[in-house]
């Protein structure tokens, strides 16, 4: 059996190595990642692969990101701790913990309800309890929480879903969101102040489908 401190020190390991070489520097992320048990979101035969520098699979043709990934998109929210933020496919609940770790509220909006349960029990029994869930088709954000400080969407969209933009915060609200063709796909950050968007180019990323009415049909 694999000890509790074996795993501390395999998030460690994934700090000083995966993250920080690559420009992770944010110390609100680098502390949260060093503390959100990865391996409880992933099924009890992958826990020791939970550390690797490699996406896992979640169940239903879902994945829970590579570790750097999940840094670097946190990362680029800017989250200072007193935001609220909406994430847009919650899968296993890995990210929303990493962002229950640095803000005041995290809200979470998932399309397979089937996910939701396990998602919702670990987040609630590691003490996240700042982090709320919805089943729905989150291309259309939450409206009656918004606005939001920050949007994080963790699937890949043809195109960014105007809802989102809409529900951003007008005083430099951020949103974050892979989009591109099924394959491959870019990762935009959108800046919002005063109704002007600002728009830059994240690089290269690889994302499941963010499927529904301002997303891919099907
Ligand atoms: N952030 C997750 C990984 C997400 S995988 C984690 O940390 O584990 C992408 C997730 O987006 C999947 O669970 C998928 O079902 C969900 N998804 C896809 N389209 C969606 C939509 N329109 N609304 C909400 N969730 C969606």
């Amino acid at each position: 059996m694999i000890s509790n401190d074996t795993f501390k020190i395999s998030r460690e390991r994934m700090v000083t190595q995966q993250l920080i070489p690559r420009g992770i520097y944010d110390e609100k992320v680098i502390n949260a990642m060093k503390k959100a048990p990865r391996h409880l979101f992933v099924d009890e035969a992958l826990y020791d692969q939970a550390y690797g520098d490699f996406p896992l699979p979640i169940g239903w043709g879902q994945t829970i990101s590579q570790p750097y990934i999940v840094a670097l998109m946190t990362q680029e929210l800017e989250l200072k701790g007193d935001e609220k933020v909406l994430e847009i496919g919650t899968g296993s609940g890995y990210q929303a913990a990493v962002l229950a770790e640095i803000v005041k509220k995290v809200y979470s909006v998932e399309r397979i309800s089937a996910l939701i349960p396990r998602a919702k029990k670990i987040l609630s029994e590691i003490g996240y309890n700042n982090v709320l869930i919805r089943v729905d088709d989150g291309t259309f954000g939450w409206e009656k929480e918004s606005p939001f400080d920050a949007i994080l969407v963790t699937a890949a969209s043809p195109k960014i879903p105007e809802p989102l933009i809409k529900q951003l915060s007008d005083n430099g609200g951020r949103l974050l969101i892979p989009v591109g063709d099924k394959f491959s796909q870019n990762l935009i950050k959108i800046k919002k102040t005063d109704g002007k968007i600002k728009k830059e180019n994240k690089g290269g990323v690889r994302f499941v489908k963010l499927i529904g009415e301002h997303g891919w049909k099907s």
